[in-house]
């Protein structure tokens, strides 16, 4: 690469040719530190229940360029977008941009904490006022980042009035002020899934879904494997899989959303951040 960067050969991530190929499809982009697959799965899960044309592709698993490849693109594609994609993709246009959280994360590989959230800012290099920008409301730096960005903006929030919020007061997630449903009845552990889910549903209220069929879709999403996964329960020990929580902030927000006494089993290689 950095050959090909000093002959001022033109360095293009897959996911740049995608969209470039894809110029009929709209992309639904998610970034962020923590949660982007399950927000990404979940969009795509919303718009399918809701009988949208879509796929699902990036760093979820499935690359985009497949997408292209197909005889008829889909009008819509939920996209996973890692810091390093979008660093090499130039022409990446979202029609609505998701940006999940923000956390110090993979500082084995960049110089700085800036250095990672100027990479995360990118989701935003094409923005103009046709965007939808669908942010995190409770975290600080994600206002930061989306500082003077053109486009609509949507905000989520667990625990405050926001475009799409958990009301503390009753329980229920709301889109403004329309009922989606109780928490109880969204099948995913953890406070932070509240988050992925209240971003999911904006992205799929910017896609043309009413607040009924994100409902719906909410309802009957039962999350990926790895992800805070219920693997069994065997006298009366549940057993968990959240081997997806590679950094500190994601492995504190399963243990907060841990509701009896627990025992961590944790391991491997840290990439820099303090545990
Ligand atoms: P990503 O694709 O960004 O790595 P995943 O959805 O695969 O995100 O989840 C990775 C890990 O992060 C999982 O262990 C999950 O429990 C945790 N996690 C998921 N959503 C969030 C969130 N909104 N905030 C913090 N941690 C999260």
């Amino acid at each position: 690469l950095r050959a090909a960067r000093e002959a001022g050969v033109a360095v293009a991530a897959e996911l740049d040719l995608a969209a470039r190929a894809l110029a009929g499809t709209r992309l639904i982009v998610v970034t962020g530190t923590n949660g982007k697959s399950t927000t990404t799965a979940l969009i795509g899960h919303l718009l399918e229940a809701a009988g949208r044309e879509v796929t699902v592709a990036g760093n979820i698993g499935r690359p985009l360029i497949e997408a292209a490849l197909e005889p008829k693109p889909p009008a819509w594609a939920a996209v996973e977008a890692s810091s390093f994609q979008l660093h090499d993709a130039p022409h990446l246009t979202p029609a609505v941009g998701v940006l999940t959280n923000l956390a110090p994360d993979h500082l084995d590989r960049y110089a700085s904490v800036e250095a990672y959230y100027g990479d995360k800012r990118l989701l935003f290099r094409n923005a103009s006022v046709d965007a939808v920008w669908v942010l995190n409301g409770d975290d600080a730096g994600v206002a930061a980042l989306a500082h003077g960005v053109p486009g609509r903006r949507r905000a989520f929030r667990v625990g405050a009035a926001a475009d799409a919020w958990l009301d503390p007061a009753t329980g229920r997630l709301k889109l403004g002020d329309r009922d989606l449903l109780p928490r109880e009845r969204l099948p995913l552990l953890g406070e932070h899934n509240v988050a992925n889910a209240l971003a999911a549903a904006l992205a799929a209220e910017a896609a043309g879904l009413d607040a009924s069929a994100i409902a719906r879709g909410l309802a009957s999403f039962h999350g990926l494997p790895h992800r805070l996964e219920l693997v069994r329960e065997a006298r009366g020990i549940a057993w968990i899989n959240d081997s997806k929580a590679t950094n500190v902030a994601s492995t504190a927000v399963a243990l907060r959303a841990m509701r009896r006494p627990y025992v961590l089993i944790a391991g491997g290689r840290h990439k820099g951040e303090p545990y």
